[in-house]
């Protein structure tokens, strides 16, 4: 057996990753031909590569590690965790202290009385589970015919069978097929779709499409409506301000289910503790993952109402995976918690870092080839168009101007995710304002150096 360590040079590395080793949203033959970046060690905001390249996290991994890199405290937990008690379920009435602790410790840092967790191990899994859980309350409720679930365009809500077909990722769909009774309406992204309209009209026609999905579809038949409140995997798409209330609105008015996918915007990023409280938004149902360990373990949750609650606890919920809960996660998850509340991690990155942070990322707008330019709390994209009055695309021979960014960013040291041609970014909560001086600088280089390809 070959002993692979961190200590291998590079090209082994590389050769023996692209060999056996099949990476998720990547076409995995071109690893042949130019190897994976080899990520070695983190702490704080920057990543260590195996050639010693010292590279600024501006994902927070993905989208996870809002705590930021090598917290010690959460190691200690989850090996302490491991020694008392690896493994438990929670099936067959049987419980343990770290998914009491952590379930009461999100019904009260969640709004509303969002007050019930189911957990699982992904943002993909929470989704189906909700999937079940919503098909499973109309049935109870005495309407098995409320099955479809109405979805957005260019949402991501996982990669599962059931997640990807939720989601309105078209690529997605395309390769694995749709499932039946989900619907999708149009996305709330201005920029590339609002046309002639002001945002505040546009957000409010992409609302009231839910309105006409219903009523197409058939009320009776229409279970719930799910959405992220800033499309994150989408390319950080801030809807404009008309949008989230209208689509309460109506959600209220036909007493349909409203599920807001918060595996992104949960714990700190948009500002708040939950994007919903940044939107404006009352759901019935929150998906949260990611931010719930800072990426430390897997885990996630489901966590409904009491309405909801109520009309599930009354039937055995066929449902369950066997990590859900898993003892390990849940310890590591209450830590990072504690460590976000306890050193003001949310409550610092809201007040002091997000204006600095939208007032920098903004000063990027005067690039000849950035367009929009969106920031909520610790998030935001940039739009790359070869206009900026009209919002044109770049022309197809030129190809995906966003790719190359990013690939001019990993030369200089910064991961900065493309969408198509919108740039994103989400750091991990614990930048600080040097780290996004730093960010800001290394984005325009790679602006600057992909601009010499197109104009
Ligand atoms: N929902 C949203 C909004 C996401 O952004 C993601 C992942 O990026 C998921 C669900 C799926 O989560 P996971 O990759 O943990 O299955």
């Amino acid at each position: 057996m070959t002993q692979i360590t961190n200590h291998m040079p590079t090209e082994e590395l590389q050769r023996l990753d692209a060999a056996h080793h099949m990476h998720p949203f990547t076409t995995n033959d071109d690893l042949e031909k130019k190897g994976a970046r080899v990520i070695t060690r983190a702490k704080g905001v920057t990543l260590t590569d195996s050639e010693g390249n010292e590279i600024l996290d501006a994902m927070a991994g993905l989208w996870c590690v809002n705590i930021g890199y090598g917290r010690d405290e959460l190691a200690e937990v989850s090996s302490r965790q491991m020694r008392e008690l690896p493994y438990y379920n929670t099936f067959f009435q049987t419980t343990h202290v770290p998914a009491i602790a952590l379930a009461e410790r999100l019904a009260e840092l969640t709004p509303y009385d969002l007050n019930h967790v189911f957990f699982a191990n992904s943002g993909s899994e929470a989704n189906d589970t909700n999937i079940r859980i919503v098909r499973t309350y109309w049935q109870e409720k005495g309407q098995p015919e409320k099955t479809v679930i109405i979805s957005r365009k260019n949402a991501y809500h996982g990669s599962s069978v059931a997640s990807s077909a939720l989601g309105g990722m078209s690529g997605m769909h395309a390769q694995s097929g749709m499932i039946p009774d989900i619907h999708h309406i149009d996305q709330p992204n201005w920029w590339a779709e609002g046309g002639d309209m002001s945002p505040e009209d546009f957000g409010l026609e992409r609302a009231q499409q839910l309105e006409k999905a219903i009523l197409e579809l058939g009320e009776h038949k229409v279970a719930a409506f799910i959405g992220e409140p800033v499309q994150g995997a989408g390319g950080v798409i801030i809807p404009p301000s008309t949008y989230w209330p209208e689509i309460q609105r109506i959600c209220d008015k036909y007493g349909i289910l409203l599920i807001a996918d918060e595996v992104i915007c949960g714990f700190g990023r948009t500002g708040n503790w939950f994007g919903s409280q940044t939107m404006g938004i009352k759901p019935d149902i929150m998906t949260v993952a990611k931010g719930l360990s800072s990426g430390y373990a897997p885990i996630s949750a489901s966590i409904v109402n009491d309405k909801v609650a109520a009309v599930l606890g009354a039937c055995e919920f066929n449902h369950g995976y066997t990590y859900s809960g898993h003892p390990v996660a849940c310890a590591v998850a209450l830590e990072n918690l504690r460590i976000l509340d306890e050193e003001g991690i949310v409550s610092h990155a809201a007040q002091e870092l997000a204006p600095y942070l939208k007032e920098k990322f903004e000063s990027l707008g005067d690039h000849p080839m950035v367009g929009e330019v969106k920031v909520v709390g610790m998030m935001g994209s940039l739009a790359l168009t070869p206009d900026k009055t009209t919002r044109a695309k770049f022309a197809a021979d030129v190809g995906t101007v966003g790719f190359m960014v990013r690939e001019r960013c990993f030369a200089n040291n910064l991961i900065m995710r493309h969408v198509g041609d919108r740039m994103v970014i989400s750091p991990p909560l614990v930048i600080t304002k040097a780290e996004i001086d730093t960010l800001i600088v290394r984005a325009r280089k790679a602006l600057d150096e992909g601009y010499e390809n197109v104009k």
